[in-house]
């Protein structure tokens, strides 16, 4: 896998879980010399404090190794689990098991099961289907009594406490922002975290709830939204039209819906969400032999070669990062990965961009900066940016050329690590478009990342102003002085 990622940047950005396995300083900073780009903290584990923690060395290591990094917030969302048990049990098909609404007792064989979903008993129907443990149980309602639900075992296994529980036939009554939820949004949004990632979504609705729930809390950020109920898969376009970007998180997609759909899905997604100009994840499983091996399996080297060709802004790592044993190498892996996968010729499918993006000042000039940037072979397009509209449709068109995604607060910088394509740099604020020039030449050469007699595209606005959008383009070359 000896790609050499100098002679061509790496596009395709990564995504990589914390946990466990990568809570020291030193790890984070090799992940990140490795490729990482975006770091997420998974909300379904530890406590505040521990996830003040690990921002805080996430800072750290970003600050000693000079890469910017966003910091992603997963929500639990409405994920149901059963609760304690005393002991792994297990389920042979034809078993009777109950399980209670009730999550105050420890459960200690299948006549009587914790969870921790109170309104269980009113939400399933007889006959519906309840899967255990991501999908490897199976069981079949059978009555429903006051607070506990009978059901029958379909496909046996062992389960143990917390594992999750899915029930993909039933339309719950559970919201998808659940009161822990809004508790760990708000600490999220305090610690300085610069996207939300909301769990379980089903509706557009579940948008505009986090939404008013940022508006109070007093900062907005950018939301993705976990597609992975088949609701979810109905109502796409809405949740797309809705998020400011999605993941695709196959896991759970998989358990709730039959798993052969999921590809076709990812597809389909990611290209309805890039003709909206909408952030991409691809997540769950992507180099899973990883947790324990140091090498990925021929199907892993497949599954993100198709990822990246589909067109996706980043793909993520999880138990591979947050919980095994080669966190970092599973980065280098992913890196070499992407890299090969993007040397091949096929250039990206232009999307059909929806309607609403092509009425926009920006677009017009993102589009004319990809092509007169691909006509002069121009080394690259400089976007001057406050919220990473104008970089993000540039990225949109997946040139050949990188994108200089220039901006003058950390934050700003930090939310283009996720786009296609686009390198974040911060610059003086610019007083001038002259001045924008110059401070683009200078970061550019003192970086190594142009050379002199190289031509650029910029585009900036007028005036310099964060409420105005991409207006101008400027063609310049690089002084040989
Ligand atoms: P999800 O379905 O949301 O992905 P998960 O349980 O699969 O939940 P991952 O984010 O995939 O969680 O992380 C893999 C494993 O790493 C977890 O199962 C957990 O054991 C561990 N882990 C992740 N984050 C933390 C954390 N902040 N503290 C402790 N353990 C963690
Ligand atoms: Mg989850
Ligand atoms: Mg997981």
């Amino acid at each position: 896998m000896g790609v050499d990622a100098e002679s061509r940047p790496r596009r395709t950005k990564i995504v990589g879980t914390i946990g466990p396995s990568s809570f020291a300083q030193g790890v984070i900073e090799d992940m990140i010399r490795a490729g990482l780009d975006v770091a997420r903290l998974n909300f379904s584990h530890g406590t505040h404090d521990g996830h003040r923690k690990v921002a805080e060395t996430i800072r750290r290591a970003e600050a000693a190794t000079g890469k910017p990094i966003a910091i992603m917030q997963d929500l639990q969302g409405p994920k149901i689990r059963l609760g304690k048990l005393v002991a792994p049990i297990t389920l042979a098909p034809g078993d009777e098991v109950v399980l209670s609404g009730l999550n105050d007792f420890v459960g200690e064989d299948a006549r009587r099961l914790p969870t921790t979903y109170e309104s269980l008993p009113y939400d399933v129907q007889i006959g519906e289907r309840i899967l255990l443990a991501d999908g490897r149980l199976e069981l079949s309602v059978v009555g429903v009594r006051d607070t506990e639900v009978a059901c029958k075992v379909e496909v046996g296994g062992v389960i143990s406490s917390s594992k999750g529980i899915n029930l993909p036939g039933t339309r719950t009554s559970i919201p998808s922002l659940t009161d822990r939820d809004i508790e760990d949004l708000k600490f999220g949004l305090q610690l300085g975290v610069d996207y939300v990632a909301l769990s379980f979504v089903r509706s557009p609705h579940d948008l505009t709830i986090i939404r008013d729930h940022m508006r109070r809390m007093g900062r907005i950020i950018p939301v993705i939204s976990k597609i992975e109920k088949p609701q979810a898969v109905e109502f796409l376009e809405g949740i797309i039209d809705a998020s400011d970007g999605i993941m695709v998180a196959r896991g759970d997609l998989g358990v709730e819906l039959p798993p052969e759909q999921v590809p076709t899905i990812q597809r389909r997604a990611i290209r309805m969400a890039r003709e909206r100009g909408k952030l991409t994840i691809v997540a769950t499983q992507m180099l899973m032999s990883m947790t324990k091996h140091p090498r990925p399996t021929h199907a892993e080297v497949s599954d993100v070669a198709n990822a990246v060709c589909d067109g996706t802004d980043a793909v993520m790592l999880s138990d591979e990062t947050a919980s095994g044993d080669y966190p970092v190498k599973s980065i280098e892996v992913m890196s070499a990965l992407v890299a090969s996968a993007e040397t091949g010729d096929e250039p990206y499918e232009v999307p059909a961009f929806a309607e609403s993006l092509r009425k926009s000042h920006a677009w017009a000039i993102s589009r004319a900066a990809v092509v007169t940037a691909h006509e002069l072979g121009a080394a690259a397009i400089v976007s001057y940016t406050h919220r990473g509209l104008g970089p993000r449709l540039m990225a949109n068109w997946r040139p050949r050329c990188q994108i200089l995604g220039c901006a003058t607060t950390d934050e700003e910088v930090r939310r283009m690590t996720f786009y296609w394509g686009v390198r974040p740099l911060r610059i003086a604020p610019p007083s001038s478009i002259e001045s924008l020039v110059t401070a683009a030449e200078s970061v550019t050469l003192d970086r190594g990342i142009l050379k002199r007699g190289e031509t650029i595209v910029i585009t900036s606005k007028m005036p310099l102003i964060e409420n105005q959008a991409t207006n101008i383009l400027k063609l310049h070359t690089i002084a040989n002085r």
